[in-house]
């Protein structure tokens, strides 16, 4: 199905996630990858009409802005449909496996618990981004050397606040942000949550 597609490279790294998974015996099912502008922005759209915009703000992109966009992003499931895209999903037993896993595969968890003020987005245990090997690798010795069990977020890795039309972006920025002015990384194109898709995403079938 064209929604559960990703580029090519993210794709063969989803499969191998897939496969590892299963060998512990959890079965990851692909629920949304790439979605085209319109896709967005009918979804968007539709959030907007049912909760608002500030509600639908922190739990959708808009569009131009969607990770889901780039085509490196999965939302994942568990067989059965259960807590598709809700809280309770984190407590199946593919929420615990991908949090505990997905990084050994290049995925993030990219909208982590409490990190709204960085992310804008809330809590979303289920949506998986491939920011491949080495990337995981410095956010692990980051953590690491902050003595922190916690992987941060892309936003906070390359020193970037929210989007400053997003409603978290006018807030204060959160304690140990970096102050203005000062440089951020360098970010390599298309890595970073949340950022406006610059590269065409490539289909690649799961
Ligand atoms: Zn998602």
């Amino acid at each position: 199905m064209r929604s559960e597609r990703l580029q090519a490279t993210a794709a063969e790294a989803f499969q191998r996630m897939t496969r590892a998974a299963r060998a512990d015996g959890v079965h990851i099912v692909p629920v949304s990858g790439h979605r085209s502008h319109a896709e967005q922005a009918s979804l968007y759209d539709s959030y907007v009409q049912q909760y608002g915009q500030e509600t639908a703000d922190t739990i959708a992109a808009r569009p131009g802005h969607s990770e889901h966009q780039t085509g490196l992003v999965m939302d994942i499931g568990i067989a059965d449909g259960e807590c598709v895209l809700q809280d309770c999903f984190e407590g199946t037993p593919v929420g615990d496996w991908a949090r505990k896993n997905a990084h050994r595969h290049g995925f993030v968890v990219c909208y982590p618990e409490d990190r709204q003020e960085w992310t804008g987005y809330a809590y979303e245990p289920w949506h998986l981004r491939y920011v491949g090997p080495q990337l995981v690798a410095e956010l692990q010795a980051d953590a690491a050397a902050e003595g922190s069990a916690e992987l941060d977020t892309l936003e906070e890795y390359f020193g970037l606040g929210p989007a400053p039309d997003h409603p978290a972006g006018r807030r204060p920025p959160p304690p140990g942000a970096s102050p203005p002015g000062s440089p951020p990384r360098t970010a390599a194109a298309g890595t970073m949550c949340a950022t406006p898709l610059r590269t065409p995403p490539i289909g690649a079938p799961l």
